[in-house]
């Protein structure tokens, strides 16, 4: 049972994700306290999904044995367009009618009581693995996150860089002008080879034109409507040619991708996160490192290149960061 002193200085954090809500209540050090998850509501409006992520951090903050209203604050890491100072998200794509701006901050603050700080998903992810995970031994580093999309997070000299407030989308970097249409509508960006999202529409056409391949078998012997990561990994593990294609071409894109920032930016590491990231986990880490050599310009220096170290409640670790204690 917490003690009363271990949960005085308490904050929440929220994961908002495309498919759930993890979400966690940690004490004064960041240690987790009390966790709980929910399914992100399918259809609806951004208001079901807001009560949702109430719902699920008012479990936590039971499990921790503490009131929502008696956290320092809660943090929120959200997709789509995030503005941190107005507390609002718009253009959330991937969530339930959630294209127009919604007060995410104050409706979450009414609900639970408590201060709420919404922050960019992959940045707060970012620092999450700066101040706890992977990235505790560096000054400045670059977070990849490289699942259905690929995201990007800066920190630099141990302040998040943030830009104008997109910074950070290494997905969409060029690898190659004309190339292949991304998810956002252009061409030739980083996601639109090395994405989950787009190598499965890339799959699904060549398969379509009649070559083998056993991805979308193995899709419908799970269960699964999408190629999800545990599915691509088992048809690499059974040596699906397409797979191996598809997964080669990924890698040989990021190590372009990744390489091009660490030349302009100079960090000391790269940390590799997401669904696909943390499930292919070091060899395809070292696979990455090794296709980003040949386009390093200070090579005899590279950055180091670890796995994200946090797991899937890094997210929301992540988010209890924003709140300033
Ligand atoms: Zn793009």
């Amino acid at each position: 049972m917490p003690t009363k002193t271990s949960t005085t200085k308490a904050r929440g954090g929220i994961d908002l994700g495309g498919t759930k809500i993890p979400t966690v209540v940690v004490d004064g050090r960041s240690k987790v306290r009390g966790e709980a998850r929910r399914p992100t509501p399918t259809s609806g409006g951004p208001e079901n999904v807001a009560a949702q992520m109430a719902e699920a951090l008012r479990e936590a903050a039971e499990a921790a044995g503490v009131e929502p209203g008696a956290l320092v604050g809660v943090g929120v890491g959200s997709p789509g367009e995030v503005d941190g100072h107005a507390g609002t998200v718009s253009q959330a794509k991937n969530l339930p009618g959630w294209a127009e701006t919604f007060a995410l901050a104050d409706w979450l603050a009414k609900k639970l009581g408590t201060a709420v700080k919404v922050g960019n998903d992959v940045q707060v992810a970012t620092e999450a693995e700066f101040h706890l995970g992977a990235g505790r031994p560096y000054t400045s580093l670059i977070g990849i996150f490289w699942g259905t999309g690929v995201g990007g997070g800066i920190v630099l000299d141990g302040k998040p860089w943030l830009g104008r407030g997109s910074a950070g989308e290494i997905g969409h970097t060029v690898v190659k002008e004309g190339g292949a249409r991304c998810p956002c509508g252009r061409r030739g960006c980083l996601e639109a080879y090395a994405g989950r999202a787009a190598m499965e529409a890339k799959a699904r056409e060549e398969n379509q034109a009649g070559r083998k391949t056993d991805l979308f078998k193995l899709m419908k012997k799970h269960g699964r409507d999408r190629l999800t990561s545990g599915i691509w990994e088992r048809a690499l593990a059974k040596g699906d040619e397409l797979a191996a294609e598809l997964f080669d071409r990924a890698v040989r894109m990021l190590g372009a991708g990744i390489a091009s920032a660490v030349n302009l930016l100079d960090v000391e590491a790269v940390i590799i996160g997401g669904g696909i990231g943390v499930r292919m986990g070091e060899p395809y880490a070292k696979r990455i490192e090794d296709a980003m050599g040949p386009h390093l310009f200070s090579d005899a220096s590279p950055p180091a290149v670890r796995v994200a170290s946090l797991g899937d409640l890094g997210g929301a670790v992540g988010a209890s960061l924003l709140v300033k204690t």
